[in-house]
């Protein structure tokens, strides 16, 4: 199960292994930003149950891209429950799956030689990383809809990782997806850093976003992979551009 952690009285942080995910809930019922691994919809219930919500006090799923680690769970609840989902403009085609910007099965399979690869990738194929499916409901984020979220997160666009990326700001914490992570089980860095290379879309855009990142007035950072960091975001751009 994922690990809670309350990081203010409105946004708790869900930390597992493989991916995080945020919520943000207020008296009309709760948002989550990120979905986890489709095989993680367990864990994403459990995590809203816990906070005292359910299934229908789920506003919306609000993605920071449509890789299959962060918008997995969101297929079904879309499909079967009709919450809706929202992501930056530019992402709304890569979540209908026009298109895939996600790291190619033989770009991975040049990675094999080191087991760190092997074991997630393993670990990884259990949760439903080769699930194809995308969210045909997926909408863009627009500022009426954003206004009307629980914490209405205000939309820091990020694109490197992928095209559309973006990060979100909610009750002055900075829920970051995977354009400034402080682990990843591939990764032996720790810290702020930036995802390996071959994840990312456009890494030059990935350097970019990181300077924008570091100029927001924020000092707690939810990553999407690896442990909340507390400091200046400036400071955790800096050493993640290291
Ligand atoms: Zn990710």
């Amino acid at each position: 199960m994922a690990e809670l952690t309350a990081i203010t009285d409105t946004v708790h942080f869900a930390r597992t292994e493989l991916v995080n995910w945020t919520l943000v809930t207020d008296d009309t019922g709760i948002l989550v930003i990120d979905a986890g691994f489709p095989g993680q919809r367990d864990e994403v219930l459990a995590s809203v149950r816990e906070l005292g919500y359910d299934i229908d006090d789920i506003h919306a799923f609000l993605l920071t891209h449509a890789h299959v680690d962060h918008f997995g769970s969101a297929i079904w609840f879309a499909k079967n429950h009709g919450t809706p989902v929202f992501c930056h403009a530019a992402e709304v085609g890569h979540a209908h799956r026009e298109y895939l910007e996600q790291v190619s099965l033989l770009d991975l399979a040049m990675k094999m030689w080191q087991p760190r690869y092997v074991v997630w990738s393993a670990t990884i194929g259990v949760k439903g990383a080769l699930v194809r499916d995308g969210i045909p409901t997926a909408h863009a984020l627009t500022e009426e809809v954003a206004a009307a979220l629980p914490g209405s997160p205000m939309a820091i666009p990020s694109p490197g990782h992928t095209g559309g990326h973006c990060s979100y700001v909610v009750d002055g914490v900075l829920v970051s997806g995977d354009a400034l992570v402080t682990a990843h089980p591939v990764s032996t860095r720790t810290g702020p850093q930036l995802l390996p290379d071959l994840f990312n879309h456009d890494q030059a855009g990935c350097e970019r976003s990181l300077s924008a990142l570091g100029m927001l007035d924020t000092d707690v950072l939810l990553p999407g992979h690896g442990p909340v960091w507390r400091g200046p975001i400036r400071e955790a751009a800096e050493r993640a551009a290291r």
